[in-house]
This record gives C-alpha cells, structure tokens and sequence, in this order.
C-alpha cells in the first residue's frame, strides 16, 4: 500500500516538472497548467486517501470550504489584482509552513531520539523560520502592489545591522532549540524565532522600493518552495520535497533573471533593501510643458509611418486594451507596415504580464520582442506608440545615475523618430517617479483611457 502511495506522489512529481517545462514558453504554456493540475489533483487524492489520514469529518468541510473561498477569488480577481493575489497566495504557504512546524512540537507522538532527533528539530526550526519570512513578507508585499502600504523604501537606521542581529539570534536560538525540543524552553525559544522571522520578513520586504517590486514577488516565491521543501522533510513526504525543491530553485533562478534584467544585485536582494538611492524627485515644471496630439493625428502618424513599435505597459492592463490593440495592430499590417511589440522583463505587475495579455489577444508572437532584442531598432523607427507603460520606458534610469530607477535597462523609445504616449495623465508610473519622456520634443500625449484612445485611433486609420 505504502509503495502504491509513493508511486502516485512520484507521478504528480513527474507532472509537477512536465508542467515548469510546458510553462517555459508562450506556445506550450497551456500543456503546462494542464500537467499542474493534473499532478496536483493525483497529489491532493493520493494525501486524503492517505492511512494517516483519518478524520474525514474535519477534512471533507475544509476543503470545501478552502474550495469555495479558491473558486471564488479566483473568478473575481481582475488581471490587474493577479499579483497580489499571488503574494497572498505565497503567505499561505508560509502559514502552513508556521503551523505545520508548530504542530509537530506540540504532538506528543513525536518521539524522536539521538540524531534522528537533532534531524527533525533543525527541520521544524527552518520550516517555521522560513515560513514566517514568507508568511510577514507576503504580507507587506501584498500591500505595497495593492497601494495599501507606501511604495516607498523603509530606511530605519542601521538596518543591514538590525537584519544580522536577528539572524544571529535565530542562529543561536536554532543552536539551543535542536539540542532539546522537549525542554520546558522549547515553547519560548520557538516563540521568540516565530517573533523574530515574521519581524525580519516585514524589514526585508518593507525595505525595498517601488520599481524593484519585481523581484521580491519573485523572491517570495523562492521562500514559499524552501518553506514546503523544509515541510515536506518535517513531515517525510517526498512530493513536498520535490514540489517545494521545484518552487525554490524556479523561484531563485526567476529572481536571477529578474535581478540581470534590472542590474540589481542578487546579494542585495535576498538581504532585503536596495534601490534606496534616494533619488531626487524634480518638480514638474522644471520639464516644461509636454505636446499633446488628438486621435486624428495620431493615426496620422501611423499611416505616414513604415515602422511602428507598440511598448504596451501597467496602463494597458488596467484599461483592459489588449484586444484594441491587436485589432489596430492587424489593421497596420494589412495596410503593409511593420508593426512589432517591444516588452520589457518587468512590464505590468507580474513577469510575463504582457506576453500572457498580448497571447489573450492573439497576436501573433513572433511580432513580441523582447527588450534587447527591439532597443537596436528604436532608432530608426518611425513611430513609437507607448501605450499605458511609464517607469519601463523613462530615460533617468539612464541618464540620471540619482534616480531612484537609476541603473534599471529601459526600452529606449525616446530614440524613435516620433513617440506618442497613451495614458490619462502626467501621473507618475509604479516607482513614483516623473519621466523626462513626455517632454521630449518628438514625443506626444494622447491622453485618456488606453482602451478608448486605441479604439478612436483605430476609427481613424
Ligand atoms: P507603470 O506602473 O510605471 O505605469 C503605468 C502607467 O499606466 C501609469 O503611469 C498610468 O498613468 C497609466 N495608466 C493606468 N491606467 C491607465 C488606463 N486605464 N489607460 C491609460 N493609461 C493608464 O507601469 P510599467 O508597466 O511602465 O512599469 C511597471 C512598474 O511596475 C515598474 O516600476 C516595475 O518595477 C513595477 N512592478 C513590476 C512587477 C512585475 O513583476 N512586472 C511587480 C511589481 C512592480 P495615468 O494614471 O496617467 O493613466
């Protein structure tokens, strides 16, 4: 019975990495999800059918429960809400993580002995460290993609200091706790690790800045899989081993990436904190005033141009205008010009935001480019349409080495020969910053809804 067990866990492993692999592109990310929840609907039977199993009553409601809350949430959220509703999702994991590890001090089944019992107490200690990291910082960065909290930096002072005092605590802690997990001290020593692992996963997360959100989703991520992975050594299940090894390390090599796309360091990263650059923010009418063109110019433009780059952003996601784009899309191309789409690693408020928006409204991928691969171009494009992107086309990051988004590879549109900027406002993007964009001369603001401008443009071509 047990091997039969071990077998179904193995299966839904094999679809767990069958399902990375289809996700890895565009063209099989479909397959992907597919191979997901069919590995995570034999993993879910294959744990209730489980002998460890036995209270049905209790089980059978949560779920149900848990189910109803999923469906419901998930048929509601807005494209534009994905992101936190995936940083809520990572501080569930963290949760179980904490309870989980909790759970196996208190049961007083637990009789481990020797070096079995050094083994087990270091795994509770990680899975409840790890957890309550994920667990806080979740928490924080939920509220910093909703706009609840600041998207600030926190700057306390000596705060690289305060984040190694606690580490060296919860060292020292871990030190004394895996000696003896029966002691009458375990239950404070656990307590104060709990304490201090949730107060160092708000620092971490609260110490980072608006445009360098990217990677601490991506992070947290990380942080929820070694969380499952510690869970899965605590409990001996192999498939959270193996699914929570597989969230880790995709997690940690998306962070990587994330890092090299907007030239931070990793290091800095997983220490919690950079990007502080506590840039100067210069008032607006330092700039002058921006050019402004109607929709019927606008299209005008499109028609005398041969070459047309569309650098879709944040805006187009919340004006919900993909489906206009591709539509105007279509309409250029039949009318014989080269129309491609420039994207760039940290678009919207998810990796991949764009590319699964753009996929949505079916055009075509080979007309979607990738960032290194477009800025060559820009320069001898005719017509740039920056359509609901602010912080991912600004020059300062190049130009201003004090900005706070100093550093970060932007698509450099500017180059372009004529550039029309699609937004309602002269709001600034996600970071917070003004951007020297709209006041170049061969820029335009086409001001509105990027949805209904697109739509009025597309009347016009
Ligand atoms: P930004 O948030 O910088 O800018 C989006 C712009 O869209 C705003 O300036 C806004 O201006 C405009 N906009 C909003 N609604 C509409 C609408 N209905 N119609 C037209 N325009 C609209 O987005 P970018 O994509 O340029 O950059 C992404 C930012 O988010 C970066 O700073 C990135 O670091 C950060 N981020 C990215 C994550 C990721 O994983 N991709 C995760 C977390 C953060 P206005 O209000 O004037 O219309």
């Amino acid at each position: 019975m047990t091997g039969l067990y071990s077998m179904a866990y193995l299966l839904a492993g094999i679809f767990f990495i069958l399902s990375l692999n289809g996700l890895s592109s565009q063209e099989t990310a479909r397959r992907g999800n597919v191979y997901g929840m069919t590995g995570m609907a034999i993993a879910v039977l294959a744990t209730i059918a489980s002998p460890d199993v036995t209270v049905y009553t209790l089980l059978v409601p949560a779920m149900l429960i848990g189910t109803a809350i999923g469906l419901w949430l998930a048929m509601r959220v807005e494209m534009t809400g994905m992101p936190q509703l995936v940083a809520m999702l990572h501080s569930f994991v963290g949760l179980a993580a904490v309870l989980i590890g909790w759970g196996g001090v208190l049961d007083p089944r637990s009789m481990h002995v020797g070096a079995e019992a050094v083994i087990h107490n270091t795994e509770i200690f990680l899975g409840i460290f790890i957890g309550a990291i994920t667990l806080t910082g979740s928490w924080v960065a939920w509220g910093k993609l909703q706009g609840t909290l600041s998207g600030k930096p926190l700057m306390l002072p000596f705060r690289h200091g305060l984040n190694a005092i606690a580490l060296i605590a919860s060292i020292v802690l871990m030190i004394i706790f895996v000696r003896d997990a029966h002691s009458v001290n375990a239950i404070p020593i656990l307590l104060a690790m709990t304490l201090i692992a949730g107060l160092m996963g708000i620092h971490l997360v609260a110490a980072i800045g608006g445009a360098d959100m990217p990677v601490v989703v991506s992070m947290l991520n990380s942080y929820s899989g070694w969380a499952a992975a510690a869970t899965g050594f605590m409990l001996g299940n192999d498939l959270l081993i193996i699914t929570g090894a597989l969230v880790g390390s995709s997690g940690a090599i998306l962070s990587y990436i994330m890092c090299k796309a907007m030239n931070r360091s990793f290091i800095s990263v997983i220490l919690g904190g950079f990007g502080n650059g506590g840039g100067e923010i210069i008032a607006d009418e330092e700039y002058g005033e921006a050019n402004t063109v109607s929709h019927e110019e606008a299209a005008e433009w499109l028609k005398d141009a041969d070459t047309i780059v569309i650098t879709p952003g944040f805006g187009m996601a919340v004006a919900a205008a993909q489906q206009a784009v591709a539509e105007m899309t279509e309409r250029l191309r039949k009318q014989g010009k080269t129309v491609r789409f420039a994207i760039h690693p940290v678009a919207g408020r998810l990796p991949g935001h764009m590319n699964v928006l753009l996929a949505e409204a079916n055009v075509p991928y080979d007309l979607v480019l990738e960032m290194d691969e477009i800025n060559p171009d820009l320069p001898s494009t005719d017509v740039v349409m920056v359509i609901g992107a602010n912080d991912i086309v600004n020059p300062d990051a190049i130009e201003k080495p004090n900005s706070p988004i100093a550093g970060m590879p932007v698509l450099e549109v500017w180059k372009a020969k004529k550039c029309i900027v699609l937004k309602r406002s002269m709001a600034s993007g996600y970071a917070g910053v003004q951007n020297p964009l709209f006041f170049k001369e061969n820029s335009a603001m086409l001001f509105g809804d990027a949805k209904e401008s697109v739509q009025k443009v597309l009347a016009n071509l």
